[in-house]
């Protein structure tokens, strides 16, 4: 299996797209598989089109990545070449963020959240590993799982507790209350995060979110068990499907505003990774909850992997495209 070259992970973002396989679904309607990667960073969508004159033929898009990942790649590869050279770096007292990003049913959840072999299962594995050494016994591991819906936040591990993000006098932004659970291996993690996931669903308050149209956010804290302070910090993130509300086939005004506010916090995360990647003086963090909360995970000793995951059907072929648009521009 591939080893990876920590030089390879020395960019402060990296930008990678993940196609999933064809599901037993889609093989029985007999859908085609429409995207085609080349080598480890070149990936060709077929767009079928139809011409006025009702003539068929395909259109060829080609994008290129820092990697592709096809459908033969499990989760253990994919955690290989993306999350697991940032455990090091985290140890070392750096800031790393995991991001899935692409359609509802492309794989973002089974890529970050999946409970056996999602990224952040593979990497707290890890990080209970590096934790046994002797120099970082002083180290504590803590999690925290909260969700971001209609940007308001909400305490996945605290009985959907609203929460609120402010910023200090020297900019850096806290959630005030959010909680933070001491673990002590990958069981004990296992366990919160069911806890955790179990309220993304079937909150209280009857007004929670359908999953796919919040943003979920995981992170692993290492923190110094003496004074607290912040030591370094892990954050997985589950992204609200990036399918555009009139593609929902969004009737009502509740769902549409949701669909515009996903819209309004997935541009504000594209313009703010690009303005980190380019050294830009000014990056609109303020643009949205999301985008606020993630700054100091973002700015500073920081990095950063985007995920984008595509479907490789021909019915979802619009959706594919707009993800792999999306993510050039990331870029
Ligand atoms: P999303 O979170 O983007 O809406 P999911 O992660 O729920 O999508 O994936 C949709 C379905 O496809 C799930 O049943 C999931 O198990 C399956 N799936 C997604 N990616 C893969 C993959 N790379 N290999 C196998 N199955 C996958
Ligand atoms: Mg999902």
């Amino acid at each position: 299996s591939y080893v990876a070259n920590p030089s390879e992970f020395e960019a402060k973002i990296r930008v990678c797209v993940r196609k999933r396989p064809l599901s037993a679904r889609e093989v029985s309607r007999t859908e085609s598989d429409i995207i085609q990667t080349t080598g480890r960073r070149t990936l060709t969508v077929h767009e079928p089109k139809v011409k006025v004159d009702l003539t068929k033929y395909v259109e060829k898009h080609t994008f290129m990545f820092d990697e592709v990942f096809d459908e033969a790649t499990d989760n253990e590869e994919l955690y290989q070449r993306t999350a697991m050279p940032l455990v090091r770096f985290i140890f070392q007292g750096g800031n790393a963020t995991c991001f899935a990003y692409g359609q509802t049913g492309s794989g973002k959840t089974y890529t970050m959240l999946d409970p056996r072999s999602g990224l952040y299962v593979l990497a707290a594995s890890d990080i209970f590993t590096m934790h046994a050494q002797p120099e970082y016994q002083h180290l504590a591991v803590l999690v925290s799982f909260y969700e971001i819906y209609q940007s308001q936040l909400y305490d996945l591990l605290n009985s959907r507790k609203k929460l609120h993000a402010r910023e200090d006098s020297r900019q850096q932004v806290c959630i005030a209350g959010l909680r933070e659970v001491e673990i002590e291996n990958v069981y004990d993690l296992m366990e919160i995060f069911n806890f955790g996931n179990a309220e993304r669903s079937t909150g209280s308050t009857g007004a929670n979110a359908d999953s796919s149209r919040s943003h979920a956010i995981l992170q692993i804290i290492l923190r110094d068990s003496q004074g607290d302070r912040l030591h370094g910090k892990f954050s997985f993130i589950d992204l609200a499907g990036s399918e555009r509300g009139a593609d929902r086939g969004e009737a009502n005004k509740q769902t549409r505003m949701e669909g515009s506010e996903i819209n309004k916090s997935l541009l504000a995360l594209k313009e703010c990774i690009r303005a980190l990647d380019l050294d830009k003086k000014h990056t609109p963090f303020r643009q949205s909850k999301l985008t606020q909360v993630l700054k100091d995970s973002l700015v500073g000793n920081a990095r950063t992997c985007m995920i984008a995951t595509v479907s490789p059907n021909i019915s979802n072929s619009e959706h594919s495209l707009n993800t792999l648009r999306y993510t050039d521009r990331v870029k």
